[in-house]
């Protein structure tokens, strides 16, 4: 079912449900006010009846009977009873039909004093009064035909009514649905033109006001990071065949030019020698890319539990210690911690200690003297680390692309290094919610800051 179909539905049932309950409720006060108004009636011709009869003297039975008949207020299908206190007819305005009424109706009259209930189709009432020969009881009974089709008028009026108001309904419902729902199906047009070969078209966001606007940005937002994810992508491939292929080339000549002519032992060993270098930078490419295809593969699925910032920057000195000797790190703390809560995270250990150890095996690597200084800080929002060197620097130029993967400074070509893992370092930070920030000076240093929040 469309979700047209399904609004203009609910619509419709709703005002269904009210129009019922409406028609309902004037159709049964109504009916209420109409049978109240018609036993007064009934009880006003009982009172005028006792009262002639009883009252006064010169009007007998016979006179009454021609009176009654006669009356213009004379009611359809009419009978006025009068009972005395042993509860004998006294007069009846009809004597050519049989008289029913039922004893109990009396009974309650004498003891209740009033009396209100049906006949058949009928109302009838019964009033009770004082007399010089003791209590009488008069019972009055008549049909409402008047009231009764104007009752009958107003059920078919609301009948109609609620028809219509239905129909009416259901054509505005579905009408005014299509409207409200056009947008969204302009944007599925517009949704369906857009194919991964070609991410650069854009939803219209009409006025950026209602909420159709709000989705159409939302969509474009998400449009934008996944041209940037493919831009990547396609820039990685670019780049890693591009560093694969130029060792990968070099070694193939050598072996080319080796195979030319037959070669001693010692020339040989001169050949393979050449190609060592090569076939070092290769593995270490191969084992980077590895690494860089572990971390981000399970990097979603990575366990989060409570660690200690100033801990794992210790672990990383030690680590990186132990794999270059050469390197000296120095950690300072901004301000003593009070308390271990102080430097207390939530993330992932081995994520957190590998961003560490890159930044500060880099800031060894490109500084002469081999030496960083780590220094901690933390407030009520989250813990900082800024790994500083007194190295070679970074241009403003470079340091606008130095988080791209392979993206390597022009100064930096001559060391060791194939540009991956700042690249890391960042998307792990990102995805602690923390933020990495670079200030560098050319000839003067770096420092990387970490900020992570308590809790991403
Ligand atoms: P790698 O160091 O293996 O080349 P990285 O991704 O760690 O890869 O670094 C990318 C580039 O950023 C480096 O090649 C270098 O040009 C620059 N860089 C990183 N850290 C520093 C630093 N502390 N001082 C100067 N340049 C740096």
């Amino acid at each position: 079912m469309t979700i047209r179909n399904q609004i203009s539905g609910q619509f419709s049932i709703i005002v269904a449900s009210i129009l019922t309950v409406f028609s309902l409720v004037i159709y049964g006060l109504s009916a209420n006010y109409r049978q109240e108004e018609f036993y007064e009636r009934l009880k006003k011709q009982a009172r005028t009846t006792v009262r002639l009869l009883i009252d006064v003297q010169e009007v007998d039975s016979t006179l009454l009977k021609i009176i009654d008949r006669n009356s213009e207020s004379a009611l359809i299908d009419e009978q006025v009873m009068v009972f005395d206190k042993n509860n004998q007819l006294i007069y009846s305005n009809i004597d050519d039909k049989a008289l029913a009424y039922q004893r109990e109706w009396l009974d309650q009259v004498r003891t209740e004093k009033d009396l209100e209930t049906h006949d058949g189709d009928n109302e009838l009432i019964g009033l009770l009064f004082e007399s010089t020969n003791g209590q009488v009881v008069a019972l009055a009974s008549a049909y409402d035909q008047f009231g009764r089709s104007k009752l009958r008028n107003l059920a078919l009026t609301l009948g109609w009514g609620w028809l219509a108001g239905i129909g009416l309904t259901v054509v505005l419902g579905f009408f005014f649905a299509g409207r409200s729902l056009q947008p969204i199906a302009s944007i599925n047009q517009q949704i369906q033109r857009i194919t991964a070969n070609d991410l650069r078209q854009r939803l219209d966001e009409g006025n950026r006001q209602d909420e159709i606007d709000q989705l159409a940005i939302n969509f474009n937002q998400v449009l934008s990071r996944l041209a940037l994810a493919f831009e990547q992508q396609r820039s990685f491939v670019a780049h890693a065949s591009h560093e694969l292929r130029t060792p990968l080339a070099t070694m193939k000549s050598d072996v080319q030019l080796a195979l030319r002519r037959p070669l001693s032992e010692d020339q040989l060993r001169a050949v393979l020698q050449t190609m060592l270098p090569d076939i070092d930078r290769l593995s270490g490419l191969t084992n980077s890319l590895l690494l860089m295809a572990r971390t981000l593969d399970n990097i979603d699925q990575m366990a989060f539990g409570p660690l200690r910032l100033d801990e794992i920057v210790f672990a990383a000195q030690e680590e990186l210690q132990m794999a270059k000797p050469a390197y000296r790190v120095d950690i300072r703390y901004d301000q003593f911690p009070d308390s271990e809560a102080d430097t207390q995270l939530h993330g992932n250990e081995n994520l957190l200690q590998q961003v560490v150890f890159n930044l500060l095996d880099n800031a060894c690597k490109y500084s002469a003297n081999h030496w960083a200084e780590v220094l901690l800080s933390y407030d009520s929002t989250g813990c900082q680390l800024a790994v500083r060197d007194v190295g070679v620097g970074i241009s403003a130029e470079d340091q606008a692309h130095i988080f791209e993967p392979f993206y390597r400074a022009q100064r930096t070509l001559g060391y060791e290094g194939f540009g991956i893992g700042l690249s890391i370092c960042h998307r792990i930070i990102t995805l602690h919610q923390g933020q990495l920030t670079l200030k560098s000076q050319l000839g003067e240093g770096s420092t990387f800051t970490v900020w992570l929040p308590r809790r991403p």
